[in-house]
């Protein structure tokens, strides 16, 4: 993407972006609450289209009119909110709306031995041993379901993986397995593109970042560019975040007695 801007009527949403995704790395997309970083996913997804600027697949002009366009073009989003069916066994919802049938005519039906044993395979090739792929899918953990929404991605042909805040609602040790399969995806040669607003996962598979700060960036980084302490101070709001602990500091708690003495 080169300088690409949105606007939603005349709330400017993104303005100047720019950011590169390719084979076998990260980009990371970092800010905080209205940054611009869903209306950014929604423009590579396909579900909305950017004003001005420039976006290019493979080095060719492109203007993707819907999210089917988009995975045509190899461009697979995961959402927070995964679109499961939760009362579906996982290997359902592993080919959820590409199910392969097998027979003709009216002996065409779903092949559902393929499913199972593809769907285990799948999910063991990317290193996640379910035990039974006939679980509800809802019965797993939100770590573990983002991971199958990742092994999706992958087998059905992603060229570009985005992520949209895989790790937000999940606990320190879920989101290292999920962030342990996006570098899988990474090492089966995809482009991943991974919206957080936590710099210390950014950092540990990161080799991009783009940091958004209400609409515009805030700056563009290769990891050989970047510190973790700087990536941690810039997310934080820098100088913002100075200023504030210094006014904590000097500032006298009304409930402890009326401030500091000595
Ligand atoms: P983030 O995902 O980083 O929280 P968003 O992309 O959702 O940020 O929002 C960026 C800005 O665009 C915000 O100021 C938001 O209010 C505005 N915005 C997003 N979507 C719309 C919309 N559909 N209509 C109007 N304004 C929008």
């Amino acid at each position: 993407m080169r300088d690409v801007s949105k606007f939603y009527g005349n709330i400017k949403a993104l303005e100047g972006v720019s950011l590169e995704v390719h084979p076998g790395e990260i980009t990371c997309v970092l800010g905080d609450n209205g940054a611009g970083k869903s209306t950014l996913i929604k423009i590579i997804a396909g579900l909305h289209q950017h004003d001005t600027g420039g976006f290019a697949i493979d080095g060719e002009e492109a203007r993707l009119g819907s999210p089917r366009e988009a995975l045509d073009r190899g461009i697979a989003t995961v959402y927070q909110d995964l679109a499961v069916v939760p009362l579906m066994p996982v290997w359902r919802n592993f080919f959820l709306g590409s199910e392969p049938t097998k027979g003709r005519g009216p002996f065409k039906r779903l092949d559902v031995a393929h499913m199972r044993r593809t769907t285990h395979s799948e999910l063991l090739r990317m290193g996640i041993d379910l035990r039974d792929v006939d679980q509800p899918i809802g019965t797993l953990s939100g770590g573990e379901r983002q991971c199958v929404a990742i092994a999706r991605a992958v087998y059905f042909g992603a060229k570009v993986l985005v992520l949209d805040e895989p790790t937000a609602a999940l606990g320190v040790k879920q989101s290292g397995v999920v962030l342990k399969y996006v570098a899988a995806a990474r090492d089966a040669g995809l482009g991943v593109v991974l919206i957080t607003h936590n710099p210390h996962h950014a950092y540990l598979v990161g080799n991009r970042f783009v940091l958004l700060k209400r609409g515009t960036m805030a700056g563009s980084h290769t990891k050989e560019q970047l510190e973790l302490d700087e990536l941690i101070r810039q997310m934080a709001g820098g100088s913002e975040l100075e200023q504030l602990s210094h006014e904590l500091e000097r500032a006298p708690s009304p409930h402890l007695g009326g401030g500091i003495t000595g």
